[in-house]
């Protein structure tokens, strides 16, 4: 592209802040200068007078009200250096923020008055089964993804909801069914293609920029550059796999029945489980999607439900490992099914919770990761009351991922990656998901997942939290870079910044920043 021609066109300013927002017309730049990058890309620019805008500018949690001043549609990676020098070489700088497949729960994959890089077009994946890799670009999805691997007869680290993609997953670390085995989203990357701040491609592996391979693996998106592809390692898939599902109520007759058997649960029986064995430990008013016959909403008030996969085929061992989660709360038990797959992608196919998740509705969240010293009873009592306090038809709900197994044991030691010690040690992870429907419910909503956020934090045992699904109102200067990557990891993710983009060209809510000057 001509970037000498187009600064002609960009219309002339006097110095600014240091990055230009659409909102000031005098360093934004004029349609014509717009309209000369989208006809120098393979994709195109959509401008808020372009038919197609309300579409471009839509994120998943219709929560979020973003408006950026355009939208470059990249098509591959030269769209996306077009657009970066575009930014860059404008007489003022201009915002810019980038979104793969926007899930971000924050809204921080966009921001007002940006130019917003919109990757969704980049769809391209590639499995190479001799090589156990697949290449992707950030457009694709876990559905795409699952199906490739599935039709080869090997696997893929991915989360649960089939149209989140890779790229913001993995690089804010990525849990999914499949990481006690395999490790995190970002243990499983080999490597990655990025267009700098300055507008250059470049890759890093453990080979090449290896630094930045570092910090690119759990120092989160809208960073160090803007990811143009990613090579995953995949992994043999067995012959079959297994799946269990159980149910307790957690108040019957007005006794909290539900509270001793979450309470073993985390302290006995959810640590001692081998690797093959991942769990969700879900807490809801009544039964929302989940099918649990036996559930009578006249005498029983929330329901807890584990939904666990073994990768690996029935048999003695499978049983053996399953029998204590079968024993727990017999009594009170609604029901403890097994089913088996022929592959992961069945079992994916068929699970309820892989289903857009709270998504369309309004969102907001929080996290914490849970450590082995947790004060279990006061994490049980703490689940217990918030779910049956809800009101009847409340879709919130209490989440907890299972981490452990190869999340703790990384290829490469501990310090290989920049996901936090806190993730690194958790056994698992409490999310507290307030979901809605209408804007009028929004300050409530939003209260009621703080403050239930801010309780899990405060129990004896629980440090740290998961970037990718956080508390969105945690604010830049103390309250979130230590939550998510610890005080040295974020220290040294600062410094990687610093050499990647001196003039802080990418910045994000909740995202690794440059240091002050
Ligand atoms: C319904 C739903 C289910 C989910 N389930 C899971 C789950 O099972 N496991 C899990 O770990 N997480 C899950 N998440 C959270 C998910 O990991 C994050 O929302 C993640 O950021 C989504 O990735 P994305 O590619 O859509 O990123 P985006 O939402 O597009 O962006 C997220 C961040 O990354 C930056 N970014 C985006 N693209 C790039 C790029 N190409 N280069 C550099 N930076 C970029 C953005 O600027 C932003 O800061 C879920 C989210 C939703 C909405």
């Amino acid at each position: 592209m001509d970037f000498l021609a187009l600064i002609i066109i960009v219309t002339a300013s006097p110095v600014f802040a240091s990055q230009c927002v659409s909102s000031n017309v005098a360093c934004w730049p004029n349609e014509t200068a717009w309209r000369y990058l989208s006809g120098a890309i393979v994709g195109e620019v959509v401008l808020p007078s372009d038919k197609h805008w309300k579409s471009a500018i839509k994120l998943k949690n219709p929560r979020l009200n973003l408006i950026p001043g355009a939208v470059v549609m990249a098509e591959n990676a030269s769209d996306v250096a077009d657009a970066i020098k575009f930014a860059v070489s404008s007489p003022v700088p201009l915002a810019l923020s980038v979104k793969s497949t926007g899930h971000c729960y924050s809204g921080n994959c966009m921001s007002t008055g940006s130019l917003h890089l919109d990757l969704t077009r980049m769809k391209g994946l590639t499995l190479d089964t001799a090589a156990m890799e697949m290449h992707v670009q950030p457009g694709t999805n876990f559905e795409a993804m699952y199906r490739a691997a599935d039709k080869s007869g090997v696997q893929v680290v991915g989360g649960m909801c089939p149209t989140v993609g890779p790229v913001g997953f993995s690089l804010g670390g990525g849990h999914g069914p499949l990481i006690r085995s395999y490790g995190l989203g970002a243990d499983n990357i080999l490597s990655i293609d990025l267009v700098t701040a300055a507008g250059d491609s470049v890759t890093a592996s453990l080979n090449q920029n290896a630094e930045l391979f570092w910090a690119l693996r759990g120092g989160g998106g809208g960073a160090f550059g803007v990811v143009t592809s990613l090579t995953f390692r995949v992994h043999p898939a067995p012959k079959q796999l297994v799946s269990l599902s159980c149910a307790w109520p957690l108040n019957r007759d007005n006794q909290n029945v539900g509270e001793p058997i979450i309470a073993k649960w985390v302290k006995d029986v959810m640590p001692a489980l081998p690797d093959t064995w991942h769990f969700y430990t879900i807490a809801m008013k009544q039964p929302l999607g989940v099918k649990v016959r036996k559930f009578k909403g006249r005498t029983m008030n929330g329901l807890l439900v584990l939904e666990g996969l073994f990768n690996g085929q029935w048999g003695k061992d499978m049983l053996d490992a399953a029998a204590p989660v079968l024993g727990l709360g017999p009594e009170e038990q609604l029901k403890c099914d097994f089913a088996n797959h022929t592959s992961y992608k069945a079992w994916h196919d068929q699970a309820w919770f892989a289903n857009e998740g709270p998504i369309p509705f309004r969102t907001f969240m929080a996290s914490s990761f849970v450590q082995p010293n947790v004060d279990t009873a006061a994490h049980a009592k703490l689940l217990t009351e918030t779910v049956t306090s809800l009101p009847k038809f409340a879709y919130n709900m209490m989440f907890g991922v299972q981490l452990g197994g190869k999340v703790s044991q990384p290829t490469g030691g501990l310090n290989a990656t920049s996901i936090s010690p806190d993730f690194r040690n958790a056994f698992f992870m409490q999310e507290n998901d307030a979901d809605w429907n209408k804007e009028k419910d929004d300050e409530s909503q939003i209260a009621w997942a703080r403050s239930v956020g801010d309780a899990v934090a405060a129990l004896p045992g629980v440090s740290g939290a998961y970037q990718n699904e956080p508390d969105p109102s945690k604010a830049r200067g103390g309250e979130y870079e230590e939550l998510f990557w610890g005080a040295d990891n974020f220290n040294k993710l600062q410094q990687i910044k610093g050499v990647w983009d001196k003039k802080a060209m990418f910045d994000c809510d909740q995202c690794v920043y440059n240091k002050p000057e």
